[in-house]
C-alpha cells in the first residue's frame, strides 16, 4: 500500500479520496489554491500545500506545481480525483517519469479515449455498437451536410475534444447544419483548443445508462452494477440512481460485458466508467471516463464495494480481490447534486458565503460535502454543496428517503436547486421510472420547481426554526429558507 497519496484536487472528492487514505492508513497531502485556503478538505489532510492563486490554470491545473509538491514531500502516489487533471495523459506521463504513481489509467489509455472520433474508432473495431454517425474530422461544409441527410435529421453535431456537455448541437434540419457547424467549432476552439467536430445520429428519446468498471494490472475486468444519470440539465447530470430501472438481469449482464470488452481494448486499469445511451431496447456506447464519476457513491451503497479504496489497491499493484459472479447488489440508491445554483434562472450559479447549513441524516442517508456554516462557494469552481444520497430496500423507499432528506437539508445564504430535486422526486413521472435524457422539458419540472417554492414560501415560518431538529420543525425551517431565498430573488429582479 501507498505510505503517502497526494489528492490533486478539491472539495468534496478531495476528502473523499483521504477518506479512503485514512481508512488504508495512508497519509495525505492536500494541494490547495487562494480561494481555498479555508477549506475544509486543506485542513482534513496530514498535511496542505499552497500552490497558486484562484484561477486553476495557476493552482490546479499547473501540473508542475503538484508535481513539485508531490516531490518534496515524497508523496509516493497521486489521486486526480474528478475534473482538473484527472483525464490528462500529459499529468497521467509526467507523474510516471516522476516515479509517482498515478492512481488512475495508464497515460496511453487516457489518450485513446481523449478525441471521441478516435474513441469511436476503438470502439467499432472491438465490436462495441457506436451511435451511426461518422468516423472522421469534419473538414468540408458540403460533404458533411449531406452525410447528414444520410444518416437522418436530428443530428447531433461533437466536439471529438469536448467533455461536461460542452461543445454538442442538435441540428434539425438540413438549412440549420452550416451555421450549427460553425458555431461548434468555434466553441471546441476557444473551451478545448481543437476544433475538430463529427456528427452522429441524433437518438431520440434516449437514457443515459452507465457502467462501473474496475480492472487490474493482470487483464482482470469487472462491471460494477451500471448507474442511470437521463436527469441531466445541458447535458450534464443532476440525479443518478443505481440500479437503472431499464435495465433486465439480461440485459445487464450484455450491457456489462460489452462494458468490459470496451475497457480491455484499451487496456483500461484502475476505476472507470463506459458511457451509453439507451433507447428503444437498443444501446450505444458514448464514451469512457477514465476517472472515478461523480456518482460513483451510489454504486458503493449498492455493491458494498469501496470504489475510491479499490482504486488505490490496484494502483499498488494488487488483484482484484472479487470475480464478476463475486459482485452482488441489494436494495436501490438514488444520488442528488446540491448544487448553488438557481433553477428558476436557466441554473445560474449562486457562488456566495453559506450562512446556515443544516445536512441530512438519518436511516439510508450519505451526504459528501466539502462545505460547512460560514463557507463560501467560490466562483471560480463548480457549484457543488454536496452530494446528497439515499438508500433504501427497493426503488420506493430510496425516494421516500430522498425526499425526507431533501426537507432536513437547509442551506442559507446562496441560492440551492434542492427545490428542483424536490419537485423532480415528488412528480408522477420519476415515480413510475420514465426517464429520458428530456425528463426535465418533457414533465414541465421548472413550473414544478415554482409550486414547490411558492408553496414553501405559503407556510412563512421564521428561520429561527433551523435549528431545531424536529421532524415538522426542520420542515417548517426549509420553508423558511425558501421563503428567504424567493425574498432576495425578487428582490434582485
Ligand atoms: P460529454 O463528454 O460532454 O459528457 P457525452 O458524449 O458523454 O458528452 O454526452 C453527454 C450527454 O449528451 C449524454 O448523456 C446525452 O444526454 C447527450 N448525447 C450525447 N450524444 C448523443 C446522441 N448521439 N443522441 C442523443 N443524445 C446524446
Amino acid at each position: 500500500m501507498f505510505k503517502k497519496v497526494l489528492i490533486a484536487n478539491r472539495g468534496e472528492i478531495a476528502i473523499r479520496a483521504m477518506r479512503a487514505c485514512r481508512e488504508l492508513g495512508v497519509s495525505t497531502v492536500a494541494v490547495y489554491s487562494e480561494a481555498d485556503k479555508n477549506a475544509l478538505f486543506a485542513k482534513y489532510a496530514d498535511e496542505a500545500y499552497h500552490i497558486g492563486p484562484a484561477p486553476s490554470s495557476q493552482s490546479y491545473l499547473d501540473m508542475d506545481k503538484v508535481l513539485d509538491v508531490a516531490i518534496k514531500t515524497g508523496a509516493d502516489g497521486i489521486h486526480p480525483g474528478y475534473g482538473f487533471l484527472s483525464e490528462n495523459s500529459t499529468f497521467a506521463r509526467k507523474c510516471e517519469e516522476a516515479g509517482i504513481i498515478f492512481i488512475g489509467p495508464t497515460s496511453k489509455a487516457i489518450d485513446q479515449m481523449g478525441s471521441k472520433i478516435a474513441a469511436r474508432n476503438t470502439m467499432i473495431e472491438a465490436g462495441v455498437p457506436v451511435v451511426p454517425g461518422i468516423n472522421e474530422a469534419i473538414s468540408d461544409v458540403d460533404k458533411a451536410s449531406e452525410i447528414a441527410e444520410n444518416i437522418g435529421f436530428p443530428v447531433i453535431i461533437k466536439a471529438s475534444a469536448g467533455g461536461g456537455g460542452i461543445g454538442m448541437k442538435i441540428v434539425h434540419a438540413k438549412d440549420e447544419f452550416k451555421s450549427s457547424l460553425t458555431s461548434i467549432q468555434s466553441v471546441a476552439a476557444s473551451a478545448f483548443g481543437d476544433p475538430t467536430v463529427f456528427i452522429e445520429k441524433y437518438v431520440e428519446e434516449p437514457r443515459h445508462i452507465e457502467f462501473q468498471i474496475l480492472a487490474d494490472k493482470y487483464g482482470n475486468t469487472v462491471y460494477v452494477m451500471e448507474r442511470e444519470c437521463s436527469i441531466q440539465r445541458r447535458h450534464q447530470k443532476l440525479i443518478e440512481e443505481a440500479p437503472s430501472p431499464a435495465i433486465t438481469p439480461e440485459l445487464r449482464k450484455k450491457m456489462g460485458e460489452t462494458a468490459v470488452k470496451a475497457a480491455k481494448a484499451i487496456g483500461y486499469e484502475n476505476a472507470g466508467t463506459v458511457e451509453f445511451l439507451y433507447s428503444k431496447g437498443e444501446f450505444y456506447f458514448l464514451e469512457v471516463n477514465t476517472r472515478l464519476q461523480v456518482e460513483h457513491t451510489i454504486t458503493e451503497m449498492i455493491t458494498g464495494i469501496d470504489l475510491a479504496k479499490q482504486q488505490l489497491h490496484i494502483a499498488c499493484g494488487e488483484k482484484l480481490p472479487f470475480k464478476q459472479e463475486d459482485i452482488t447488489h441489494r436494495g436501490w440508491a438514488i444520488e442528488c447534486r446540491i448544487n448553488a445554483e438557481d433553477p428558476l434562472n436557466d441554473f445560474a450559479p449562486s457562488p456566495g458565503k453559506i450562512k446556515r447549513y443544516r445536512s441530512a441524516g438519518g436511516p439510508g442517508i450519505r451526504v459528501d460535502s466539502g462545505v460547512h456554516m460560514g463557507y463560501t462557494i467560490s466562483p471560480y469552481y463548480d457549484s457543488m454543496i454536496s452530494k446528497l444520497c439515499a438508500w433504501g430496500a427497493d426503488r420506493d423507499e430510496a425516494i421516500a428517503r430522498m425526499r425526507r432528506a431533501l426537507y432536513e437539508y437547509v442551506v442559507v445564504g446562496v441560492t440551492t436547486n434542492i427545490p428542483f430535486h424536490k419537485a423532480v422526486l415528488r412528480s408522477e413521472a420519476f415515480k413510475e421510472a420514465k426517464l429520458t435524457t428530456h425528463f426535465i422539458d418533457d414533465n414541465n419540472i421548472i413550473e414544478e420547481v415554482k409550486k414547490v417554492v411558492e408553496e414553501e414560501t405559503e407556510k412563512g415560518i421564521t428561520l429561527a426554526s433551523v435549528l431545531d431538529t424536529k421532524e415538522q420543525k426542520v420542515a417548517a425551517a426549509t420553508a423558511a429558507v425558501s421563503s428567504y431565498i424567493s425574498a432576495a430573488q425578487k428582490q434582485t429582479k
